[in-house]
């Protein structure tokens, strides 16, 4: 990888959606009219939640969607601006308003999620031939591309093709690309349909930083070796398997590991749990990390935001730049049998 200390020396673009989201205020549920909660409004979305936290990590981000025109995707152009996330490759739609998410809390601390995002604008990323000739200038000047399920999942088949012909001439130039499969059901038409999608981009990938429940859900897998050996079947050199509270699996040029989580003492709201981990990751592990030293630098993002409250937890609580790149020794790794 780019081996530089230089905050903002290396570029990354992130690709996908942000929302409008409404959120219960725990502290007032159940009391405010009558019994309906009140509703703190906010903005998330996996890979703008990754956005955000790479770059509090020091690498240089642009956040790649479409908005619209209303006062929300306002707001969201103010917050990426203030994160110091460039804009330039966001574009809006006259008359369109980003999707909107509801968050439900049940007693016994589940928590549901209702969605209104059929007609989001960011479903349109990659589809307008003349904005992503654009686009594509724009991202060759990238060191690493971040995508996910999701960003797949809300694109029209024809955009998709589009992108991953786009990502094989990109990796072609030396550019890498990661990926979280982010598994969304309600998202797909089928799970077939899912699947066959994902395998094409996993193809594509550099890095699957991958969750294993997720993977579960798409592919029924039993067992975490299974997951390996999918992926390694892929192609994928780099990948890395987040499994909450258990050790992180990563595999590297056919060598698996496991890697402790440290245990947090609190967690209050896993939320945006591998988001983090993987801002983190890429973080450190664009700017020179090995990958064992990317994986506790993960953690260690990881366990700060579900420490607290919301998917985009206040800088002041997160993880330095100077913090994720000392991220060094702290990884205990095991050899798998
Ligand atoms: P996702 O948010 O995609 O479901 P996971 O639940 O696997 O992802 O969590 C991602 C990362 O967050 C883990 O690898 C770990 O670093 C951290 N994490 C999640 N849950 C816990 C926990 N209970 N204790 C400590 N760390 C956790």
């Amino acid at each position: 990888m780019i081996n530089t200390t230089e905050v903002g020396a290396v570029k990354l673009a992130a690709l996908g959606e942000v929302m409008v989201e409404l959120a219960p205020q725990a502290s007032v549920q159940g009391q405010a009219d009558g019994g309906r909660p009140l509703l703190a409004q906010s903005y998330a979305g996996d890979t703008y939640n990754t956005a955000v936290y790479i770059a509090r990590g020091g690498v240089s981000v642009s956040y790649v969607t479409l908005l619209g025109d209303d006062p929300y995707s306002e707001e969201v152009l103010t917050r990426l601006a203030a994160e110091g996330i460039d804009t330039s490759a966001i574009a809006r739609l006259p008359g369109r308003c980003p999707g909107l998410y509801m968050i439900q809390n049940t007693p016994d601390g589940e928590r549901y999620f209702t969605y209104w995002r059929g007609e989001a604008p960011a479903r349109e990323l990659f589809a307008d031939p003349t904005r992503r000739e654009a686009l594509k200038n724009h991202l060759l000047q990238m060191d690493c591309l971040y995508l996910s399920g999701i960003t797949l999942a809300i694109m029209s088949a024809e955009a998709r093709a589009e992108l991953l012909a786009f990502l094989a001439a990109y990796r072609a130039q030396g550019g890498w690309v990661a990926f979280d499969s982010n598994y969304r059901p309600r998202l797909w038409a089928s799970a077939d349909a899912a699947r066959e999608v994902v395998a094409q981009f996993l193809q594509q990938a550099d890095m699957a930083l991958l969750t294993f429940e997720d993977e579960q859900a798409l592919w029924g897998d039993k067992r975490p070796g299974s997951c390996v050996k999918r992926n390694s079947g892929f192609g994928v050199t780099e990948l890395v398997i987040k499994r909450g509270a258990e050790p992180v699996l990563l595999q590297v040029d056919g060598a698996l590991t496991a890697i402790d989580v440290p245990p947090v003492s609190s967690v209050v709201d896993t939320t945006g749990a591998g988001d983090s981990f993987n801002a983190g990751y890429l973080a450190a592990r664009l700017q020179g990390a090995s990958p064992e030293q990317s994986i506790a630098a993960g953690n260690r993002c990881a366990a700060r935001v579900i420490g607290h409250r919301g998917a985009i937890i206040p800088r002041a609580d997160y993880m330095t730049a100077q913090q994720i790149q000392d991220c060094t020794g702290s990884a205990q790794v095991v050899t798998m049998v």
